[in-house]
């Protein structure tokens, strides 16, 4: 069924960033159109045969943006380290109307994680200076593939082996009411010992309450992930409708849940940055 309705669209290669060949995040098929013949020869080859394709295709260089911010470090012993605190700027933009609003706004998904990162920047940006160096990043084209991200992990602001950690911050504009209404969740909790750490400093964090959704490997941290570095994703989405539609707009954030939030995340990340504690992966939990 899914296939018949994938072979009505035109065949499209998945976007992927210069120079890859695949993206970690990112769809890893594309369509191939084959005469009738073919097909049949296809049909009657041995299961996990390798066929090599080669098609005429010609490509088209588009661009995205990754903002980042970097506070270095006071403490000549922790400077060289960081830790980095990340959202995605990227949405749906504009696309198939639904009653009629055709713009996919993303408030939740993910201006509530960009304006996390940028309110943490704000305050640790005005108070002194933290131990370690800090790195804000706003990555682009997240929605198609995890871009941003990938090209931050191919050109890192500094050795990817002096990232303590990555805390992604994805859609935290409305409580979950699978976990309690003033807490966020953290994907891969039980991977490392890095939410039971910000939990002891204070950090309202439990475990994530959709294991069967697999969001760990579904935001950008998992990139980061993916070469070793300690990254998981600070949420509190509920499983809303509203999810990549139009509706996921203004009206729909709850800002006293999200000043909460990030609020309740203050303390624990001030810690984080001043401490010289470097997370590990649990046995097994490594991606
Ligand atoms: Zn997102």
């Amino acid at each position: 069924m899914r296939f018949e309705e994938a072979a009505r669209k035109l065949p499209k290669l998945a976007l992927h960033l210069e120079g890859a060949t695949s993206s970690d995040l990112g769809e890893e098929f594309n369509f191939i159109e084959v005469s009738a013949e073919a097909a049949q020869v296809l049909q009657n080859l041995a299961d996990e045969t390798t066929l090599h394709f080669e098609v005429p295709s010609k490509t088209e260089k588009l661009y995205t943006w990754n903002a980042v911010g970097i506070l270095r470090g006071a403490d000549p012993a922790l400077e060289h380290e960081a830790v980095l605190l990340s959202a995605h700027l990227d949405h749906l933009g504009i696309g198939k109307p639904v009653n009629g609003d055709d713009i996919y706004n993303g408030a939740d998904d993910d201006a509530s994680g960009t304006t996390a990162v940028l309110e943490l920047a704000r305050v640790l940006g005005g108070g002194p200076k933290p131990k370690r160096t800090v790195i804000f990043a706003l990555f682009g084209s997240e929605e198609i593939g995890g871009l941003g991200s990938m090209y931050f992990r191919e050109h890192p602001p500094l050795p990817l082996k002096d990232l303590a950690a990555d805390l992604e911050f994805e859609m935290i504009g409305r409580a979950d009411s699978a976990i309690p209404e003033e807490d966020l969740w953290l994907t891969g909790w039980e991977r490392t010992n890095l939410g039971p750490a910000l939990a002891a400093h204070g950090a309202k964090l439990v475990g994530d309450p959709h294991p069967e959704q697999n969001f760990f490997a579904r935001s950008d941290n998992f990139v980061l992930a993916k070469k070793g570095i300690v990254a998981q994703t600070v949420s509190s989405y509920g499983l809303h409708s509203d999810y990549h539609q139009p509706s996921d707009d203004l009206a729909h954030i709850d800002f006293r849940h999200m000043d909460t939030a990030i609020g309740s995340l203050l303390a624990p990340v001030e810690w984080l940055v001043n401490s010289d504690f470097k997370p590990q992966w649990n046995p097994g939990g490594k991606p």
